[in-house]
């Protein structure tokens, strides 16, 4: 049904295909965007273009940022010889927001999944394997999710570093399985920090 002229409607659908807005609430975001001044239009559509044409990946860890290398990785005074490996940058965020871990971190940016055809080409596992052979690392901590794609990316992860000698660990269960790191909450995620397990 059509109930807006068509400029209207590319808005509210545009609204729509983020993810967590339903129609309702795209319409309310249209309209809050149509009584908005047009400075602040220009503004906030310059914000999302900036950030579409400007951030980019760290060429270390892969994470989101806006230079060459991001704060974490170029910061000197963290632990640069554990990496933590997370799926997501809102995971690296979850850990951040503990403040407890001073090591750095490698985003894959997906797991692995047979069933949805993602193989360990398809996320950020060669860059990890060029970091470790040129890095001087301890212990590669494995925090992907607990969901069956974690752990299926977990294992994947764990053979491919045993025979390069690296200590390989596994957060502790107790993150819910299929749980989203992000909306887990820090004690909890802590305790899984302290509680990893070397991987055998
Ligand atoms: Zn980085």
């Amino acid at each position: 049904m059509e109930y807006y002229s068509n400029e209207i409607q590319k808005l509210i659908d545009n609204f729509a295909s983020l993810p967590g807005i339903g129609r309702k609430s795209a319409q309310r975001l249209a309209f809050h965007v149509l009584n908005m001044p047009k400075e602040k239009v220009a503004e906030f559509s310059e914000a999302l273009t900036s950030a579409r044409e400007n951030i980019r990946y760290c060429s270390k860890c892969f994470t989101l940022t806006d230079s060459e290398v991001c704060p974490i990785c170029a910061n000197k005074s963290r632990d640069h010889k554990t990496i933590m490996v997370v799926e997501t940058v809102r995971d690296l965020a979850a850990y951040e927001k503990t403040g407890k871990y001073d090591g750095v971190y490698h985003v894959l940016h997906g797991a692995i999944s047979p069933m949805l055809g993602i193989g360990p080409n398809d996320i950020k596992l060669k860059e990890l394997m060029v970091r470790l052979s040129e890095e001087d690392i301890n212990e590669v901590i494995v925090a992907t999710n607990s969901s069956l794609e974690g752990e299926t990316t977990a294992m994947y992860i764990s053979k491919l570093i045993k025979p390069t000698g690296i200590k390989v660990t596994r957060i502790a269960s107790g993150v819910p399985v299929g749980g989203d790191l992000e909306y887990i909450d820090e004690i909890t995620l802590l305790r899984a920090l302290e509680g990893r397990t070397e991987l055998g």
